[in-house]
């Protein structure tokens, strides 16, 4: 489904970004996985080798557009173009309000919304070159709901919508198609780093009586990411077992 295609993908060294990265591999993407450090991107770059895949890894810290436009320049010089941006890193938080800090606070924004900006101020003008891309951002189940505690983490998801639904306006005249891709709780990291107190009562919620596993969410991305979606833009798909908490 994505022969040709070259795809960079964040977050991708382990949880719902591997698997993305694991997928659109199997369907015939070149992709770049990036992460924050270099042992888990060797990790996880190792492991894909082992299986026959071959994908290359960078850690530029997203939050510096200029790390992240030398990275985002030398891998459209490497393959000729970039295709497919997956903005999927992503950290989550669960404390009250109280015990928040207006640091903890900043820190999610930093990653969960202003990484997304810069990496994809510095992969559209390749897209927009070649008249043809595709945006993918991972956004959340609380991006609908909210959630009752950890109030930054919903608070970037609703901001990750905004970004996607307005770029998808502005750029569908350069054939730049920007979804999300939306996940209830997902069995990855994340979620094992979550207080049981929070997860359990949820999962009696979903009337698909499971929580996610990271393929159920990658195939969408996968969906969106070809041209089976070729007019869809300006969504965000829940992916979430029908919850609605
Ligand atoms: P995870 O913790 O397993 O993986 C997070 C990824 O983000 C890792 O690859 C990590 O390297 C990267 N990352 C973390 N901090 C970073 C930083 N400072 N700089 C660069 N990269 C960084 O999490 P996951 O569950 O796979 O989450 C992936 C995305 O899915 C996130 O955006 C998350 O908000 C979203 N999401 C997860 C769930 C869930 O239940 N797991 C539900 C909804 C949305």
């Amino acid at each position: 489904m994505l022969k040709n295609k070259v795809a960079i993908v964040t977050g991708g060294t382990r949880g719902i970004g591997f698997e993305i990265v694991r997928l659109f591999k199997e369907n015939g993407a070149q992709v770049v996985l990036l992460g924050s450090r270099e042992e888990t991107v060797n990790k996880a770059v190792k492991t894909l080798a082992e299986e026959g895949m071959e994908v290359e890894g960078y850690f530029p810290n997203l939050s510096s557009y200029d790390e992240v436009k030398q990275v985002a320049d030398k891998i459209a010089e490497k393959y000729g173009k970039i295709d497919i941006l997956v903005n999927n890193a992503g950290i989550s938080a669960s404390k009250i309000i109280d015990n928040t800090t207006s640091e903890d606070f900043s820190k999610i924004i930093d990653l969960n919304v202003n990484a997304i900006f810069n990496m994809t101020k510095a992969v559209v003008p390749y897209m927009k070159a070649n008249h043809d891309g595709v945006i993918l951002n991972t956004s959340s189940m609380v991006s609908i709901y909210g959630q009752p505690s950890g109030v930054g983490y919903p608070t970037s998801k609703f901001a990750v919508n905004g970004f996607t639904k307005s770029l998808a306006r502005e750029l569908a005249p350069f054939n730049i198609r920007v979804n999300a891709v939306a996940p209830g709780i997902t069995n990855t990291d994340m979620v094992a780093n979550l207080p049981k107190e929070i997860i359990a009562p949820l999962i009696k919620t979903i009337p698909l009586g499971r929580i996610g596993e990271p393929r159920d969410v990658a195939n969408a991305f996968l969906f969106l990411a070809s041209d089976m979606a070729s007019y869809v833009t300006g969504n965000i798909l829940s992916v979430d077992g029908c919850a609605r908490s």
